[in-house]
């Protein structure tokens, strides 16, 4: 726990909140298209329930947009429980605290992400 720092709980606490309203939206989303589970699921199984969903509705922008969002904080969730957020996962540099800010999800530092993209965009 040495890692800790006010930026992090306030980060944990950015986090757990968007955490809350992606999964409000995906239950929705998911009820509205199939009227699924009446029963609320484990957070493991909502993800793989969500995962099926977004296979059954890939046209649905906001559902495939929530569930990538959604994935990405829980990754940083957990990143924060290692004691390893705000570290770029690429490189190992510490994120910039503005960066983490403005994207509290954020695994890479800004040169990493720069160059994932580009490294995506030539891939498309
Ligand atoms: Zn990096």
């Amino acid at each position: 726990m040495t890692t800790a720092s006010p930026s992090t709980a306030t980060a944990e606490q950015l986090l757990r909140r968007r955490q809350a309203e992606l999964r409000a939206t995906l239950q929705e989303a998911a009820g509205t298209a199939l009227h699924a589970a009446d029963e609320p699921a484990a957070p493991s199984d909502f993800k793989e329930v969500a995962d099926d969903e977004a296979q059954d509705t890939v046209s649905d922008a906001t559902t495939a947009h929530a569930l990538r969002e959604l994935a990405e904080v829980d990754a940083a969730l957990l990143r924060i429980r290692e004691g390893s957020y705000g570290v770029c996962a690429e490189c190992g540099d510490a994120i910039a605290p503005a960066r983490l800010q403005a994207v509290p999800a954020a695994a890479l530092c800004t040169a990493c992400q720069g160059e994932s993209e580009r490294r995506a965009a030539h891939a498309s």
